[in-house]
């Protein structure tokens, strides 16, 4: 339970999910959240609701500041086994509208509009059924040789984890890649 340095917020509390009015009232008082308040946050329509009480906890963590990563996207292909209901971005095998880069592609694509703010290359793909790894490895690879600053990546793969559990795992066996 955390009761000193409670941020004062600036506007009231205000829902029309009365599930949340409980739980509000804990976050108010710096009481740590149970199993069950996050199961009705996770189910609330309230989004903004939910929101106040996030930014509550932000600015009596961090003050009224906020940071942002400088990153700069990369979509080496839409081409995805899944199909993901809010993706109007992924194609299936042999859609004419599929697409995969070359690995100069990516590169290049890497390149546009890249400066030193940049501190984070964000790849974002489809699931493609027959891309290897060595694939990403050599993306990866390829980035960090031709933008050796520090930017560091992160890799999308439609939340499955698998491409960053692969690439992790050849890190482990001492591949020097980094995801
Ligand atoms: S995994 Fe990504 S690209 Fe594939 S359907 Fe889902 S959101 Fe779209």
């Amino acid at each position: 339970m955390q009761t000193s340095n409670v941020a004062k917020p600036r506007h009231g509390f205000q829902t029309d999910d009365p599930a949340l009015e409980p739980i509000a009232e804990k976050v108010q008082r710096g009481e740590r959240l149970n199993f069950e308040d996050g199961l009705a946050l996770y189910r609330s329509g309230d989004i903004l609701a939910v929101g106040w009480m996030a930014n509550l906890v932000r600015e009596r963590l961090h003050g009224d500041l906020t940071y942002f990563n400088v990153n700069r996207h990369i979509n080496p292909t839409n081409v995805c086994v899944a199909a993901c209901k809010l993706c109007a971005f992924g194609r299936k095998k042999g859609d004419p509208a599929g697409y995969t880069m070359a690995l100069e592609e990516a590169w290049a694509s890497a390149g546009e509009g890249y400066s030193e703010a940049v501190t984070e290359f964000h790849i974002v793909g489809g699931l493609h059924p027959d891309l290897p790894l060595e694939y990403f490895l050599d993306l990866v690879r390829g980035l960090k040789q031709r933008y050796p600053q520090g930017a560091r990546e992160g890799i999308h793969d439609g939340g499955s984890g698998v491409f960053r559990q692969a690439i992790q795992a050849h890190d482990r066996a001492g591949a020097g890649t980094a995801a």
